[in-house]
């Protein structure tokens, strides 16, 4: 892998972005920089991944690339795009430009190739709609159909047509996920679009409302609740269901930056199982989930549990992740024993086992179980210490 030229076009410097236009004009291909790296470039915030647009066969281009860069590429023929990994999960995205139509609201637009301009109009908000030319012939012009700069300035989100939000939904989450990152105010119009057609979000797939979801959960900390909160004000959230309790913003901004699955998991625990379950939600975020939505019972139980065995007998029936978020956004006081539990309690072992309880006589059926626990027990309440105590409490007890 070259990885010094792929830093520098992670960092689309001059130089690199030029190397790039010139291996597509090779490959007979004109190639733009285009959506979320040319608002970031102009707004002087790195750029998260890197989307290229060619007017020409996006696997040809793919493949030389991935020749010249020494890193693997993956072709989605049916989707016209192709994508470079590079280190840490770091990837160029290249698509070919397209027009797209859409059968219905809400359901995913047929797709065909088209020229650059065109596939700009398809974009979902102005300051997304600008690409930059990379190729030698015209390298570093800006095409701007839709006044993405002025809007850019003026700090706004605006859609290119009455019908977007129709078109597709998943632009609400998409306009309020812009906004409160960029700190941008949604254009008077688009505001007044986007809220009627907040109705139509239930016609989105579970798959898609769960994307949306989890870009939501990997915004930076401050943001991800605000958006949350903007989104409930909108009603854009009634696809879960009625919540359980009010949307705690405290909580939601206690969970660390980089813990967006803990943060979804926390947002999920405010609404009925009925709802997330229909999401492709993983089996052990549901844990987590389920846990979370107990906090209230697992504290109240905790108030009157003061023993580490007793404590550890209660918390081992729940998610350690579950745990771990509530200790992390509670202030209860039951917060130091679960703290306790999954720093000490949790990791305590005997040294017997069933082996050792046979050769002592004791012939095997369910009392193992009860033994072992026992000794567990006594361990967690410091009453035993070495396996020779162990021994000695077993006897002890089955004499
Ligand atoms: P981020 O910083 O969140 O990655 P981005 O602008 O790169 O922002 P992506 O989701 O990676 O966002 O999409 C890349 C580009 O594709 C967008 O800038 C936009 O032009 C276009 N796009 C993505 N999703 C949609 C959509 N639902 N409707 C229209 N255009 C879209």
């Amino acid at each position: 892998m070259n990885k010094k030229r792929w830093g520098l076009l992670l960092r689309s410097t001059p130089s690199a972005l030029r190397w790039l236009g010139k291996i597509a004009a090779e490959e007979k291909t004109a190639l733009y920089l285009v959506g979320g790296a040319i608002r970031d470039m102009v707004l002087g915030k790195r750029t998260r991944d890197l989307d290229l647009a060619c007017e020409g066969s996006v696997k040809k281009v793919a493949s030389r690339l991935s020749k010249e860069l020494s890193t693997p590429f993956t072709h989605y023929q049916q989707f016209m795009t192709a994508t470079l990994e590079g280190p840490e999960e770091s990837r160029i995205d290249i698509a070919e430009t397209r027009r797209e139509t859409y059968p219905a609201p809400g359901a995913l637009p047929e797709v065909e190739k088209a020229s650059i301009m065109e596939d700009l109009y398809r974009r979902d908000f102005t300051v997304n709609a600008m690409a930059l030319s990379l190729n030698p012939r015209d390298f570093g012009e800006i095409i701007d159909p839709t006044e993405g700069m002025v809007d850019l300035r003026k700090r706004l989100i605006r859609v290119l047509h009455e019908k977007s939000f129709s078109d597709d939904p998943t632009r609400v989450f998409r306009a309020v996920r812009y906004a409160e990152r960029l700190g941008f105010r949604i254009e008077s119009r688009t505001l007044v679009q986007l809220k009627g057609t907040v109705e139509m979000i239930h016609r989105l797939s579970p798959e898609r409302l769960f994307y949306e979801l989890q870009c939501i959960s990997r915004e930076a900390g401050d943001a991800r609740v605000r958006i949350i909160k903007k989104l409930r004000r909108l009603n854009a959230l009634s696809f879960l269901g009625e919540a359980l309790k009010p949307l705690s913003a405290a909580r939601l901004g206690r969970i660390p930056d980089d813990q967006a699955c803990e943060f979804l998991c926390l947002f999920l625990s405010h609404f009925t199982d009925e709802y997330a379950s229909r999401l492709p939600v993983k089996k052990a975020c549901l844990e987590t989930t389920n846990t979370l939505r107990k906090v209230n019972p697992v504290l109240a139980k905790l108030a009157g549990l003061s023993s580490p065995s007793s404590i550890t007998r209660f918390l081992s029936t729940h998610d350690k992740r579950g745990l771990r978020i509530i200790s992390q956004t509670s202030d209860s006081k039951g917060c130091r024993k679960i703290k306790d539990y999954l720093e000490i309690y949790s990791k305590v072992r005997i040294k017997t086992t069933g082996d050792d309880l046979k050769k002592m006589g004791i012939s095997p059926g369910p009392r193992y179980r009860r033994i072992l626990d026992d000794l567990l027990d006594a361990k967690l309440n410091g009453v035993l210490e070495t396996k020779r105590q162990e021994t000695e409490f077993v006897k002890k007890k089955e004499n």
